[in-house]
């Protein structure tokens, strides 16, 4: 089963908790054990899994992204995005989260996060939940 998610990003750097909508998808699947893949097909998006219970964790993360990956360092890419580009290949654009007992197995304090590294726009992730 495959679906997709919409997000719609509303500055460059932003990190988006789309948690329940990816256990929508698990629920609407009744796969009761198997993995959900979350996967996005964007160049300057990633996928990742972080504390989502304080708003802080998030915003420190775009923070320190910020300053690891400055937006002007002298790139050779001329559509003016290679830190959005590189942001991407560091955090990764897809996850795996097993599903166990028709859940998605994730820590108490973990959510999954699209990160938009070259916003605002507006995006797709595919959630792909197979089955065993
Ligand atoms: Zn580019």
């Amino acid at each position: 089963m495959l679906e997709v998610i919409t997000v719609t990003t509303h500055s460059r750097n932003e990190m988006v908790d789309i948690t329940s909508k990816v256990r929508e998808v698990v629920e609407r699947s009744e796969v009761k054990e198997g993995i959900c893949v979350i996967y996005t097909a964007h160049t300057t998006a990633a996928i990742t899994i972080n504390e989502n219970a304080d708003p802080a964790v998030p915003q420190d993360i775009t923070s320190f992204f910020n300053k690891l990956v400055p937006p002007n360092a002298g790139y050779k890419h001329a559509e003016g995005n290679s830190d959005s580009h590189i942001k991407t290949t560091l955090v990764s654009p897809s996850i795996t989260v097993i599903i166990h007992e028709g859940k998605l197995l994730l820590g108490t304090w973990q959510g999954i996060f699209f990160c938009e590294y070259d916003g605002p726009r507006t995006r797709k992730v595919f959630v792909k939940v197979v089955e065993g």
